[in-house]
């Protein structure tokens, strides 16, 4: 874990004369580091689509020289995520897996090893798998929600953990107070991907983990209409070693993506909100659905671990994802007679989607790995969109009807 602390450096704020106003997540959304532009005080901050900066003479470095090490409207979001955060540290990165990599790079060398949830997103285990075990870096791949086997893992040379709660797609929640405690002795790092849930409804960094990590592609920006990453921590150290990683192999967010990137933050609380609402209404229909074998929703009362997500998570979030009867055949009818709900591989925005995990987000796995992380041919995620709820369980009948009517047939 890491000790190293520094607090957020000054700057003109939107406003500001404490942070108090910005304990509700909804304000620190909105006014959360955001500045003022000194000289139009435009309320929303400019798009610095700028590659380079002129320097006044020589062999005095300004605080901006070039885009790939520092931009200012990525700056912009930068402060703005840490505000919601609230961790000191915040860097956007051009896309999730941008992030995720600089993370590894800066935490790890040859020898060192690495443990991962089990159930991960795919982009992740094919980074530790594909790029960084060729490297001599092990990934020791475990069941983040049962304590103990993390800490059965866990080698002197073990650097970073690396854990996304709830899991993709079975929701499987990790006790991140309880990860924390256990690794406070041990100098491998917490990194919690936290894009599921967001800082709306999950601050990991209160609960022990040193780095916070996002694909701010899905809920953040939430509208599908840009990738970005980023990572967040309270450690300084750590963050001087991943600005190197960006600026060193380019990864770094783009200033009209950070830009996109800002304006769908501001309304995150309210989304996570609304879609953790959508969500819970659509995952109590679907258990009532005879073609439906089983329904994982974290708020719902059969969900195994509801007393652990409950209190460690402030909502449900907007992913449902459920099984029907049959096989793949089953699967492809279904979603074939979708019409609002849309197949996709994606997810966090306000259009609802739905994935199959076995053949989309999961089809590197092979069928005993897939069968052992709960994912069947028939397992399906749906992303609860804004949409009225009405409308998408409306879809959804329809679809498990196309299925029952055939079966009637065959
Ligand atoms: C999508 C996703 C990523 C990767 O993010 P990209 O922006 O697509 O690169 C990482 N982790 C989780 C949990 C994701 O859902």
């Amino acid at each position: 874990m890491a000790r190293s602390t520094t607090q957020p450096s000054g700057h003109s704020s939107l406003g500001r004369s404490s942070s108090v106003a910005w304990r509700h997540p909804e304000t620190a959304a909105i006014r959360g580091g955001r500045t003022l532009d000194p000289e139009t005080r435009s309320v929303v901050a400019p798009i610095h689509q700028t590659t380079t900066y002129a320097q006044p003479t020589i062999g005095e470095a300004p605080e901006f020289t070039y885009s790939r090490a520092h931009n200012p409207t990525v700056q912009e979001l930068e402060r703005a995520l840490a505000a919601l955060e609230g961790l000191p540290h915040a860097r956007a990165f051009s896309t999730g897996m941008a992030a995720i990599t600089a993370l590894v790079l800066a935490t790890v060398r040859a020898d060192d090893h690495v443990i991962c949830s089990d159930v991960v997103y795919g982009g992740t285990a094919r980074l530790l798998d594909q790029i960084v075990a060729p490297l001599g870096v092990r990934t020791t791949y475990v069941d983040s929600s049962d304590v103990g086997a993390v800490v059965a893992a866990l080698e002197p040379r073990t650097r970073l953990v690396l854990v996304e709660t709830p899991a993709n797609p079975t929701l499987k929640v990790s006790d991140l107070g309880a990860l924390g405690d256990a690794l406070r002795d041990h100098p491998a790092l917490l990194a919690v991907d936290n894009t599921f849930l967001t800082a709306a409804l999950q601050k990991p960094g209160d609960l022990g983990a040193d780095v916070v990590v996002y694909s701010t592609t899905k809920y953040i920006d939430g509208h599908n209409v840009s990738l970005g990453g980023a990572l967040l921590t309270h450690d300084s150290e750590l963050v001087e070693r991943i600005d190197l990683v960006r600026k060193t192999t380019g990864a770094i967010q783009s200033p009209w993506n950070a830009w996109l990137t800002l304006n769908g933050l501001k309304t995150l609380p309210l989304r996570m909100k609304a879609h953790s609402h959508n969500a819970h209404t659509v995952a109590q229909w679907l258990q009532r659905c005879p073609e439906v074998t089983s329904v994982s929703y974290p708020w719902l009362a059969s969900f195994p671990q509801r007393d652990l997500a409950r209190r460690q998570q402030l909502g449900g979030g907007g992913l449902v994802t459920f099984s029907l009867n049959g096989g793949l055949e089953e699967s492809r009818r279904f979603v074939e007679a979708l019409e609002l709900v849309t197949l996709a591989e994606d997810l966090g925005a306000t259009e609802t989607l739905i994935t199959h995990p076995a053949t989309m987000t999961h089809g590197d796995l092979s069928p005993a790995q897939r069968t052992e992380r709960g994912i069947l041919d028939t397992t399906l995620r749906l992303s609860v969109g804004l949409e009225h709820t009405d409308d998408v369980i409306s879809d959804l009948e329809k679809a498990l009807g196309a299925l029952s009517r055939r079966e009637q047939v065959a």
